[in-house]
């Protein structure tokens, strides 16, 4: 990378290492013409792909709204703060895993309720009728109906 000093375009690594638990590389660097010695951090980039309303807004991912919506479902229900932090990891992950830039907000929704199936019935439920109220009607009755069904397999 270039100087920051004298914008040259040589400047060598000094030195290496693991910080933020590991999250970050700390880099020293010295100017080969100036000799001046600066530091970069390093991170991965973790992009979360915008999502892509109904109506073909686009907004960027909200954890925080995800977090809540999730708790909004678990309210009251016997599921640790861990294992919902769990299930957000493994949604995040799911979206990077995408490698798509944007993604619609419904497989957003459908990756919740992945999850909050296995976390909880109950939760599952709440919020399936919330979700799909508008968009799915039919498809939640039918999922009710299977659960009501075959409640063991839920
Ligand atoms: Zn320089």
């Amino acid at each position: 990378m270039h100087c920051p000093f004298c914008g040259a375009h040589d400047t060598k690594v000094i030195d290496s290492r693991l910080v933020a638990e590991g999250q970050q590389v700390r880099r020293r660097r010295e100017c080969l013409a100036c000799q001046e010695r600066f530091t970069t951090f390093e991170t991965a980039e973790l992009v979360m792909p915008r999502l892509i309303k109904s109506d073909g807004v686009r907004q960027p991912f909200d954890e925080d709204k995800l977090r809540a919506g999730m708790q909004r479902a678990l309210e009251k229900r016997p599921v640790s703060v861990e294992r919902l932090e769990e299930a957000i990891a493994h949604i995040k992950h799911k979206l990077r895993a995408t490698g798509e830039r944007e993604v619609r907000s419904r497989v957003v929704g459908e990756l919740v309720m992945d999850e909050l199936r296995r976390l909880d019935e109950v939760a599952y439920i709440r919020f399936a009728s919330v979700y799909r109220h508008f968009q799915d009607l039919d498809q939640f009755r039918e999922e009710i109906e299977r659960l009501s069904r075959d409640p063991a397999k839920g």
